[in-house]
């Protein structure tokens, strides 16, 4: 194997940089959600991938040096659920040492954070997010596929906070005639609290969750409702290609934002890539296939012979499937009749 000798910095087909990876270390959850992983579907018959087909993290460690080498500097761990994967706080570990890397954050449902909170933070985790839809009892059954409320979630944001994980994002689906009712308690509870809420419009990702664009509610609609009983105002990004749009108590309680990937896409900033469970390379959150990089790694692949691979993919890249499913009139899928990637294969 020889070693990265080179940073290189590509640009793809419409002068995107590779800056942000996103890093699927399981495609498990201990939630089924229904627009993600719905119960029927991922029942105790499903065949989810065996350990010899997932990344080590050896290899997940090796990837990430050479995405650093092209000048990723962010790095997100996510899944499936990233704590349910044994000893994750060791991977957290090895990436923080890696040079270059600026930002490393996990996603995570919350679940089991009152045990691994800590463990994380002494291994080097900067930022976690927390995604919780409701904080309504039935509401969160319905949208967790679990038969409790959100009381564990709870204590995971508590005892990240005790960590040390200070101020956290909270990810918050919206899914009409689901939690949309629940969207002003959401707010109300993180107000003040220096968490910020992100609340995100329901999207068209992979194929199983039966999508369609009545069930979205627009950012617009969410930050009208909160509006209307706590005034908000707009607040410049924090930087380019922020996928949140922020906004702020007028009263100075803190702030929201909107992540609104179906009514106002923006990949036009999007320098994200993916890394899957089973190691490819994904270019949107809305492909229907990714580049294997686990093969070549598991025959003997240099470091640049695996560079050239990621470099070929990436300025090869013309991805923008947001801004032409809503540049359709009827912003149907775009990608109608083809198997996109699973969202918990590919990492949210
Ligand atoms: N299990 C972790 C969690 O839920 O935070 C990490 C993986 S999950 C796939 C990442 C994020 O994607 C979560 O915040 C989840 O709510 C969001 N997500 C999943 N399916 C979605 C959909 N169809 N539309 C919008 N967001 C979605
Ligand atoms: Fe699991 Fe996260 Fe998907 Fe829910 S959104 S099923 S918690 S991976
Ligand atoms: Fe990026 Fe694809 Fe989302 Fe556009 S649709 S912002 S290219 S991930």
């Amino acid at each position: 194997m020889t070693s990265l000798s080179i940073n290189r910095k590509v640009q793809d087909t419409l002068g995107r940089n590779v800056r942000d990876l996103r890093i699927s270390v399981t495609d498990r959850c201990n939630f089924r959600c229904p627009y993600c992983m719905p119960a029927e579907i991922f029942g105790e018959r499903y065949e989810f991938l065996k350990r010899e087909e997932i990344l080590s993290f050896e290899e997940i460690v090796r990837l990430a040096r050479i995405f650093v080498g092209f000048g990723v500097q962010k790095i997100r761990i996510t899944g499936g659920e990233p704590l349910v994967r044994s000893d994750v706080a060791n991977l957290i570990d090895d990436l923080a040492s890696i040079d270059g890397v600026t930002d490393l954050a996990m996603t995570t449902n919350g679940f089991l954070l009152p045990r691994y909170a800590q463990d994380l933070k002494d291994a080097g985790l900067d930022r976690l997010t927390v995604s919780l839809d409701t904080l309504d009892e039935e509401v969160f059954k319905l949208m967790s596929g679990r038969p409790y409320g959100p009381e564990k979630v709870l204590e995971g944001i508590e005892a990240a906070h005790d960590a040390g994980f200070s101020p956290l994002k909270i990810n918050a689906v919206v899914q009409r005639g689901v939690n949309e009712q629940t969207i002003v308690e959401t707010a109300e509870h993180f107000r003040g609290t220096g968490d910020i809420v992100r609340f995100i419009e329901f999207m068209d990702v992979g194929s199983l969750n039966d999508w369609d664009l009545s069930q979205v509610v627009s950012g617009k609609e969410i930050i009208d409702l909160i509006d209307s009983k706590f005034p908000l105002e707009p607040v410049d990004a924090n930087y380019r290609g922020e996928v949140a749009s922020r906004y702020r108590y007028v009263d100075g309680c803190g702030e929201v934002g909107i992540i609104t990937s179906v009514t106002q896409p923006f990949c036009g900033d999007c320098t994200r890539a993916r890394l899957t469970t089973e190691g490819r390379l994904v270019t949107c959150l809305f492909a229907t296939h990714g580049t294997d990089l686990k093969s070549p790694m598991r025959s003997g692949a240099s470091d640049d012979e695996l560079s050239e691979i990621i470099e070929r993919v990436w300025m090869a890249r013309r991805d923008r499937y947001s801004e032409l499913r809503s540049a359709k009139t009827d912003m149907t899928s775009v990608q109608s009749g083809r198997e996109k990637i699973e969202m918990f294969r590919l990492g949210g």
